[in-house]
């Protein structure tokens, strides 16, 4: 299996199978021989059909009745005068329930045919040709773990506002971006946990991203902004799950929940420059109007991915809700 494929690149994506299989791609049932002559492929041991479990799980008590286990699919599936049918070898004749399991066998093997020109070869159930690429692999993760309402994933995509800011939203939602408390939880001691841009408190994400006093201004701006009562307490899965940007309009809350995404997104980029600025540069980017950006930003991508509507910058920063009715 995996010809060409660096042995260490196949060790890793063996390893993380259950990693795979829990983001929702069924990786580790996604192999299965396809038939060619029969010659290497065990009858009821191999999985070689799509539907990915050895023919010794489907039907129990007939492998029961098996006296060679380890027999090949040439060994069970003859040519007898132009009929493809069962070569058998079974401890006692099959009766009751049994002959139902081999009325269901019967069936599964119906449309196999033997040959003699083609070698039996791995085949991957996850790309329409059968095979296996790293490629294929990572764009199905990718797909799953962005993917809308994906399983564990603690992200909604929206498709309004570019892949690098869903991305962002989606590793503040898990914890993943690296704030001052979290490369300290994995051993890299920071001079100050405090905030950078209060420096008041702990810098954690729920901090920087809504909970600081100069976060939470430009919130307040952006509530104001699209006229929504300023809740008491709200974390970032209101914004992704959309509690925080209920409306009778499901395109205004699209809208919204892109709006709070480039927010956020504009938070942490604006954290990053101060963490990264000189002693003298920090003040001048702290009382940088970042809103007025981000208003801007929200327009930009939005107006770009959404043609329908016409999004100027007068209707955009005076009624943004009316915009998309
Ligand atoms: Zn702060």
């Amino acid at each position: 299996m995996g010809t060409g494929l660096h042995k260490g690149v196949w060790a890793n994506i063996q390893s993380g199978n259950n990693d795979i299989d829990k983001v929702g791609v069924h990786f580790s049932t996604s192999f299965y021989q396809k038939i060619g002559n029969g010659n290497t492929v065990r009858f009821w041991e191999d999985v070689w059909n799509t539907h990915g479990l050895p023919l010794k799980h489907v039907f129990p008590r007939l492998y029961a009745l098996e006296i060679d286990k380890e027999c090949l699919v040439s060994d069970r599936w003859k040519l007898v005068n132009t009929v493809w049918s069962g070569n058998w070898n079974w401890r006692c004749e099959p009766r009751g329930r049994v002959i139902d399991e081999l009325a269901g066998l019967q069936h599964v093997l119906n449309s196999l045919s033997l040959t003699t020109c083609d070698i039996d070869k791995w085949q991957w159930s996850l790309a329409t040709n059968g095979k296996f690429t790293v490629h294929k692999l990572a764009s199905l993760i990718y797909r799953n773990i962005l993917g809308p309402f994906s399983i564990g994933c603690n992200h909604i995509w929206n498709n309004w506002t570019p892949i690098k800011v869903n991305i962002c939203i989606w590793r503040a939602a898990n914890n993943r971006l690296p704030t001052l408390s979290a490369l300290n939880s994995k051993g890299i001691i920071p001079a100050s946990l405090l905030c950078p841009l209060c420096d008041e408190a702990t810098e954690t994400i729920d901090h920087v991203l809504y909970e600081c006093i100069l976060a939470r201004r430009i919130w307040l701006k952006c509530w104001r902004w699209w006229g929504i009562v300023v809740p008491t307490y709200f974390s970032i899965k209101d914004t992704i799950f959309r509690s925080l940007a209920q409306t009778d309009s499901k395109l205004v809350s699209k809208a919204l929940q892109g709006v709070f995404y480039v927010l956020m997104w504009s938070i942490w980029k604006w954290r990053n420059r101060v963490v990264h600025a000189s002693n003298n540069e920090k003040d001048a980017i702290l009382i940088e109007d970042i809103f007025s950006q981000i208003q801007q930003l929200s327009l930009l991508w939005i107006s770009n991915r959404c043609k329908k509507f016409n999004l100027d910058w007068g209707r955009w920063i005076l009624a943004p809700k009316e915009v998309f009715r």
